[in-house]
């Protein structure tokens, strides 16, 4: 089957802690949508394996669901909740253009609503639609209470709180078919504010094409297949390309492009793909990687860099960083470690834009300006940018 391109293909997802309701709304949207043929209806169980994988042993696995309303078509990234929760969300959240805040009522912000909010405004997304969720089994005043708190955060974060549509309902309500007030005619307004708050990116299709891994699969009697969102430019099938990060280079041929497992004649930035690379064995790649035009992509291991360090009121460190201190930085799908300095000084300070330079273990494809976010450990310490490579 070929992918039809009749409207507009955009991504977005669900951010916000854990247990607020993301892959319940996910669920919710696919079954309320699939009841108009615009999706195909995926159970909780289909969208969030967790304990199943858990078992298993894999840590890393967003779910893309996909779904249609009358103006677009979307792939929806749901982050599973377990072990390397923020991982994972860092990951899918770089093939977002725009995502649904949840926030449960019953709880109001947490400290992870927070620590995503930075992740989305370090990836690049500008605007952010809220679902206040469990609306069921909160009271009015609390409410209120959640919706006013959630626009401060908002606003704290460079996002436009004032404005930012806040829909309050129950996922719960929705994917059980009960009580459509709060339940149903909710989700239906929440996809209206998406379709119209969350504007369409300016996607750049004339740029050589550059593709971030997010996953790899193999496809048994078809061969590998590297997936993630395009970035810029255009594939086309028997393309050839170059699989670059990690310190390696490893040339291969595009010889099939899909989305959502139909094919693609040409695949166009923003699209989320799957690329079946000839020759290329599953062990070779693997995510953060990025497959590119040969010849295209510079891999460095030092970069300069402007960093801010969250302050401890901001989720951050209480000490500053000493000089040599190693931590892992986190770039669209890729995370490695680093050694960071910061020339003529012996200390970074929390609450304080410094220029550092990083020293990463591999090679890395990083370009200037690109934002990246700084982790110690399971904590996320800061962000910053690139400025010279
Ligand atoms: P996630 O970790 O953000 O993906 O949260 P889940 O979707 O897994 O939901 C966490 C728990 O909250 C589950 O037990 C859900 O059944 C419950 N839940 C989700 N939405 C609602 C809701 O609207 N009302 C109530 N009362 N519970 C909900
Ligand atoms: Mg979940």
């Amino acid at each position: 089957k070929t992918y039809l391109r009749d409207k507009p293909h955009m991504n977005v997802g669900t951010i916000g802690h854990v247990d607020h309701g993301k892959t319940t709304l996910t669920a919710a949207i696919t079954k309320i949508l699939s009841s108009e043929k615009k999706a195909d209806f995926k159970k909780y169980e289909e969208i969030d394996h967790s304990p199943e994988e858990k078992r298993r042993g894999i840590t890393i696995n967003a779910a893309c669901v996909e779904y249609q309303t009358d103006k677009r078509h979307y792939g929806h990234v749901d982050c599973p909740g377990h072990a390397d929760f923020i991982k994972n969300m860092i990951t899918g959240a770089a093939q977002m253009d725009g995502c649904i805040l949840v926030v449960a009522a019953t709880d109001g912000t947490m400290p992870q609503t927070r620590e995503h909010l930075l992740l989305a405004k370090q990836i690049g997304i500008k605007r952010i639609v809220v679902f206040v969720n469990k609306v069921d089994a909160a009271d009015k005043e609390m409410l209120e209470l959640v919706e006013m708190e959630v626009r401060e955060l908002l606003s704290e974060f460079g996002f436009d709180g004032d404005n930012a549509p806040v829909i309050c309902g129950s996922a719960l309500n929705a994917l059980n078919g009960e009580n459509p007030e709060l339940g149903e005619n909710r989700v239906k307004e929440l996809l209206d504010a998406v379709d119209t708050y969350i504007e369409e990116p300016v996607r750049d299709l004339d740029k050589p094409f550059y593709l971030p891994i997010e996953s790899v699969y193999s496809i048994p009697g078809r061969g590998t297949v590297a997936g993630g969102k395009l970035e810029r430019g255009r594939i086309k099938k028997s393309t050839e390309c170059e699989i670059v990060g990690y310190d390696k280079r490893i040339k291969s041929i595009i010889t099939g492009v899909e989305m959502f497992r139909q094919i693609l004649d040409e695949a166009q930035a923003g699209d989320q793909i799957g690329c079946l690379l000839r020759g290329t064995k599953k062990d070779e790649l693997r995510r953060g990687m990025i497959i590119a035009k040969p010849g295209e992509i510079k891999l460095v291991n030092k970069i300069e860099a402007q960093i801010y360090l969250l302050g401890k009121d901001e989720g951050g460190r209480q000490k500053p960083l000493t000089d040599y201190f190693q931590g892992h930085i986190f770039c669209r799908t890729w995370n490695c470690s680093g050694f960071l300095e910061a020339p003529g000084r012996e200390m970074v300070m929390p609450g304080e834009d410094t220029k550092v330079t990083f020293t990463l273990l591999k090679k890395m494809a990083l370009e200037l300006g690109e934002r990246f976010t700084v982790r110690d450990g399971k904590q996320t310490i800061g962000y910053g940018v690139v400025t010279n490579i």
